[in-house]
């Protein structure tokens, strides 16, 4: 299926440092204030760009660790959005003040987005393990409204927290955020110390119809992200009420497919190690030996990630596979193989849709 299709980068996440001023329960990166041995140095960065720059034109999220911990960020910033790329900042918070947003917007960055992981500095708090850190978020975000930076607020949904969204999304709305993307916890990194945090499969489906039946009455975008069967709830819901399915395909909000790690999204380490995302821990190859443009066309991970009638058990027969896929991440990370079936999807396909 879809083997001569050209894919193309449409979303880069950077690690561009894993140091960081936080050290969240939750952290892919596992994260810590140190220096780390090996980042990219800022010549190598900007080749990076130049090289991404030459084939396609992604968003480039540069995050971290927290990306200020670097001090020629706004310099990679600014070199990206010279070559034509889309700029966007993860921050953690506690850096942000009204210098640091006015010079994100001279550099460029288009978007913010910030993590609000529990609705009162009290859960948040103790979610990300430091006192004070849901003040340095409401600092963060009232630096961005007066300097009118677009911002979207990401929240790691675990059993802990979940009970929490509505709340939060009401905060999202009253603070000004374009977008809010709950992301459903894959346990890799720190985050596998909270494995028996994740919510249950059927949970899992709970919240996704929640969000679905919430989508239009949030007056922002409002979608899960790394939720890959949220595109087959949808399709579910859209059909069942009669209604043909169209959805945003570019662009910081586009809905295509639920995961698009090697198809339309690949995640660089700090050390310039490259993944399909930053939950798959498989490296897929190394910008500082081969270019990028090289690595996302011919790395055998990102080629499987294309093959959807390849991935194994009912994610390679079932008839959403071309929209959702399952989280190859999710599936690795309990299974130890990344082409498995999503353990977190409780739907079983109909058969006989192979190879429409
Ligand atoms: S593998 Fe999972 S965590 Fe990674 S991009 Fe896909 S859905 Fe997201
Ligand atoms: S079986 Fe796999 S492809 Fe089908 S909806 Fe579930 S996770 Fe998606």
């Amino acid at each position: 299926m879809m083997q001569n299709q050209e894919y193309l980068p449409r979303l880069i996440a950077w690690e561009v440092t894993r140091s960081c001023v936080l050290s969240c329960i939750h952290c892919r990166a596992a994260a810590t204030r140190g220096k780390y041995k090996g980042e990219l140095t800022t010549a190598e960065c900007f080749s990076f760009l130049e090289d991404v720059a030459t084939f396609a034109k992604p968003i480039i999220i540069l995050t971290g660790g927290e990306p200020m911990m670097r001090d020629d960020i706004f310099e990679i910033a600014k070199k990206g959005t010279d070559l034509g790329l889309r700029m966007v900042m993860a921050p953690c918070g506690p850096l942000m003040n009204i210098e640091k947003a006015n010079l994100m917007k001279e550099v460029g960055i288009q978007r913010i987005s910030l993590s609000i992981d529990g609705a009162t500095s009290e859960t948040h708090d103790k979610f990300r393990q430091q006192e004070g850190a849901f003040a340095g978020v409401m600092k963060a975000i009232e630096c961005a409204n007066t300097v009118g930076l677009e911002f979207q607020i990401n929240t790691t949904i675990t059993k802990i927290n979940i009970h929490e969204v509505p709340e939060i999304l009401k905060l999202a709305v009253a603070l000004g955020a374009k977008a809010y993307h709950p992301f459903l916890l894959v346990p890799t990194g720190r985050g596998k110390d909270l494995a028996d945090q994740e919510i249950s499969p059927e949970d899992y489906e709970k919240t996704l119809l929640w969000i679905y039946n919430q989508r239009n009455n949030i007056p922002i975008q409002f979608k899960p992200t790394c939720a890959p069967h949220y595109y087959r709830i949808y399709r579910q819901q859209e059909k069942a009420a009669g209604r043909t399915v169209t959805v945003k395909s570019h662009g910081m909000d586009a809905m295509t497919k639920g995961c698009m790690g090697g198809t339309g999204f690949a995640f660089i380490s700090n050390t310039g190690k490259v993944q399909i995302c930053g939950f798959l821990e498989e490296e897929c190859g190394d910008i500082k030996k081969e270019p990028f443009s090289l690595i996302w066309k011919t790395s055998k991970i990102f080629n499987e990630m294309r093959n959807i009638d390849g991935y194994r058990g009912k994610c390679g027969i079932c008839e959403y596979r071309t929209v959702c896929g399952g989280c190859r991440a999710r599936a690795y990370a309990v299974t130890g193989d990344y082409l498995a079936p999503e353990p977190y999807c409780t739907y079983t396909p109909r058969k006989t849709d192979k190879g429409k």
